[in-house]
């Protein structure tokens, strides 16, 4: 994008290069961004209060609910820094596709993170069966209660289910194939819905201990909950390192592309490569054989209304070989 072109004084070349763009999307700003810095503020309100509160007591499960909190906040704050990071740097020639793929990087890191603190409260659930120890439980259900209220909180803001977003709808008229994923706010939502699920399972569990005098129930609780947010954990890892590794396209657009690309002529694909350059972006090379005279513009024509296709590389090889009958053209 930066060399100038070579020729200046033919249309044709200009035209050709104000076409040729590698911004998918990610330089408009989401509004998925303004809720997770509003997320990522509310968990550091909540943590510095928190920390407050717990010197101020003098109790020691507000202090260390502030600081799993801080943890959060590093989270929340890495899904609102990718936002911010792809879109300044949409047009970074030094990505080679564009910055689509830092919203799926900080979510991976975002799930590694999420799995490793879990693994520490199965460790802890364990020693606590083992090794049960006295609850201080008016201080504890408190510590739960907030966390819950503010997890909730930020749940409902992250999901967005209170706003209208027709302007998100992509209006495809073709493909309609299951719209991918954010998979930055949904590490995002994955965390502050773990936590809500942990503090749901300390005050089943804290009740339980103060009506039955059950210590144990609280540390099973808690493994169980640490099951299904390792599940979720390794879900988003599943997911987003498919993409981090190019990982091949849905089969619905690669049939949509094929079909496309070999209505041209007589054409047939010998090669189709597509993968994620970004939420609900693809990008496709494709190597064609022909009998006839066709231009890679005649095959960039055809993906030209699919609004998922992005920078279409098609490679075109006339076959002269052939007596021409075009059925029995190469596959
Ligand atoms: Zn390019
Ligand atoms: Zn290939
Ligand atoms: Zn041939």
């Amino acid at each position: 994008m930066t060399t100038p072109p070579a020729s200046p004084s033919c249309t044709y070349h200009a035209t050709v290069q104000s076409q040729h763009k590698h911004d998918f999307g990610q330089g408009l700003k989401k509004s998925a961004e303004q809720r997770t810095i509003l997320v990522t503020a509310l968990t550091l309100a909540t943590m510095v209060a928190e920390v407050l509160g717990g010197l101020w007591t003098g109790s020691m499960a507000l202090l260390a609910d502030g600081i799993h909190m801080a943890g959060h906040a590093l989270a929340l704050g890495l899904a609102a820094g990718a936002y911010y990071l792809a879109r300044r740097h949409a047009q970074d020639r030094r990505l080679s596709l564009g910055s689509g793929k830092i919203g799926d990087l900080a979510a991976y890191t975002s799930a590694l993170m999420l799995g490793a603190g879990t693994v520490w409260l199965v460790v802890e659930a364990g020693q606590r069966l083992r090794h049960p120890v006295p609850i201080q439980l008016t201080e504890a259900l408190t510590v739960a209660v907030i966390g819950l209220v503010v997890n909730l909180l930020s749940a409902w803001l992250l999901s967005g289910k209170h706003e209208h977003h027709h302007h998100d709808d992509l209006h495809d008229r073709h493909v309609h194939a299951e719209q991918q994923q954010d998979h930055n706010l949904q590490a995002a939502l994955i965390h502050v819905l773990a936590d809500a699920l942990t503090s749901v399972a300390a005050i089943v569990g804290l009740i339980a201990a103060k009506v039955w005098g059950w210590l144990w129930l609280d540390p099973v609780i808690a493994l169980l909950a640490s099951v299904v947010i390792l599940r979720w954990a390794a879900g988003l890892l599943r997911q987003t390192g498919a993409i981090l590794l190019d990982s091949e396209g849905p089969g619905e657009i690669r049939n949509q592309v094929r079909e496309r690309l070999e209505s041209v002529a007589d054409s047939r694909i010998t090669d189709l490569h597509l993968w994620s350059v970004g939420q609900n972006a693809w990008t496709v090379t494709a190597s064609v054989v022909t009998h006839s005279q066709v231009s890679p513009e005649s095959y960039k024509e055809q993906l030209a209304d699919l609004a998922v296709i992005h920078h279409p590389v098609i490679e075109v090889y006339h076959c002269d070989i052939c007596p021409v009958t075009p059925q029995d053209t190469p596959r």
